[in-house]
């Protein structure tokens, strides 16, 4: 989508830190990080957020989860724990509306979020 910032780190438009890629997934490093590890997970398809995921969506949301689950293994933080976040429309705090999951770890997180 023309003036989606995710499609345009996914087209190379713009520079992002990339720890992961195949044919389906982008992962990068959130520009603002807010632990340790703060890692995106997003679908190189254009999803606009979580209330567009549709049933045909679901092996790829599956893709995204795993891809979460692997980097936290790969950082090492698999046992302490993380958190994976879809935040949706504005109550949820979504600012990008291109569906990204947020691998957050690293740190204890609180609980509630604010
Ligand atoms: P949301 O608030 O929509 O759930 O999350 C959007 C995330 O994208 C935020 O955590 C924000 O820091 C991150 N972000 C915004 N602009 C950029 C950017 O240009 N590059 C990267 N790597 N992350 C970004
Ligand atoms: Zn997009």
């Amino acid at each position: 989508m023309a003036d989606c910032l995710f499609c345009k780190i996914i087209a190379r438009q713009i520079p992002a830190s990339i720890v992961y890629e195949d044919d389906r997934l982008l992962a990068f490093n959130d520009i603002n990080p807010q632990g340790p590890t703060h890692v995106l997970i997003v679908p190189k398809r254009h999803i606009a957020s979580l209330n567009d995921v549709a049933a045909g969506d679901d092996h790829i949301v599956g893709e995204m989860v795993r891809r979460a689950a692997a980097i936290a293994k790969e950082r090492g933080i698999s046992a302490s724990g993380f958190r994976v976040v879809f935040n949706t429309n504005r109550d949820g705090g979504q600012t990008v509306f291109h569906i990204h999951l947020h691998l957050i770890g690293g740190r204890s997180l609180s609980w509630p979020p604010g």
